[in-house]
């Protein structure tokens, strides 16, 4: 029988997941089954252990379940437990075991594809849900030099940010705290761009060699970054570079080899189009 593992999601019909491990899959002669599974609010948990009972042995988890995931597992890594989410679940010897790869896969895709060097550098980050947790950690590893993380809901950025205070520089505020100030790399993790509503002017700058980055991935340029190119960003970028390295720690996890992402990255972008 085939090794068996799943995304669960609600929608989930537009995940690249099961082409994107199938791709991996190929890169390392492996054979699996990888399916979307699609679970109804209130039935996640019910699930994730009917898959378990069928023999599954991983699965990757997006919106809205990352925090259901988070509660499920019974061992976490570090990064999950920081991030308080769950988006890769490892089934082995009867215990569930929950990571988190997206901020690991966001890193990678940041420093190793689009050469831009985190260390020193001064961040912002828009936006304090669950995708902004689950980067924080990874990205403050890294050893900028300061990073400042602001909200809508400013509560909710400096709840986010009270977690790191006393290890790394950060702050935290609302949209109108970082008028004039420079950065150079500015990181929308807010779902914005997924929305009509556009983010409103910040009044931020971008230094000489800057970076701005959408977490959110599509067909084309999204509106921030097509704000971040006229107000002089040196780079833009979205965030289907951060997609395939976060499947590429997953599929680490669960097989203990880690997939190259660019031939695959070439052939998810074109199907975008
Ligand atoms: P959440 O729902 O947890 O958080 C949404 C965030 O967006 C909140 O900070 C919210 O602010 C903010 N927001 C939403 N609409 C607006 C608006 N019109 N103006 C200003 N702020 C707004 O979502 P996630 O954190 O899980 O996901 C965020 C984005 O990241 C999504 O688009 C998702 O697709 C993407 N993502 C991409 C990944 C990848 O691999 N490339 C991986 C994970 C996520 P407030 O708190 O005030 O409501």
């Amino acid at each position: 029988m085939l090794k068996k593992y799943a995304v669960i999601g609600n929608p989930i019909k537009q995940s690249k997941s099961p082409q994107i491990h199938q791709e991996f899959a190929k890169q390392f002669g492996h054979a699996l089954s990888y399916v979307r599974i699609l679970a109804s609010q209130d039935a996640f948990v019910d699930t994730v252990k009917d898959f378990i009972k069928s023999g599954g042995l991983g699965m990757n988890v997006t919106a809205p379940f990352k925090f259901q995931a988070f509660e499920l597992a019974q061992s976490l890594s570090a990064r999950a437990q920081s991030a308080k989410s769950v988006n890769t679940l490892m089934f082995k010897n009867n215990k569930i075991f929950g990571d988190n790869t997206d901020g690991l896969g966001l890193v990678r895709d940041i420093q190793e594809n689009l050469k831009f060097l985190l260390k020193d550098s001064r961040i912002l980050i828009i936006g304090a849900g669950g995708a902004a947790s689950g980067i924080l950690l990874p990205i403050l590893e890294a050893k900028p030099k300061k990073m400042h993380i602001i909200n809508r809901t400013v509560s909710k950025a400096e709840a986010l940010a009270q977690a790191f205070i006393n290890q790394y520089p950060v702050m935290a505020g609302g949209f109108d705290s970082v008028a004039d100030l420079e950065f150079d790399l500015v990181i929308n993790a807010t779902s914005a761009s997924l929305h009509t509503s556009e983010l409103p002017n910040l009044n931020y700058k971008f230094s000489k060699n800057s970076l701005a980055y959408d977490l959110v991935y599509g067909e084309k340029p999204t509106q921030f970054m097509e704000k971040s190119l006229q107000n002089q960003a040196t780079k833009i970028s979205d965030g289907l570079g951060m997609l395939l390295e976060q499947a590429a720690y997953s599929y680490k996890l669960w097989h203990g080899v880690l997939p190259t992402t660019q031939a695959v990255f070439e052939q998810i972008r074109s199907t975008l189009k």
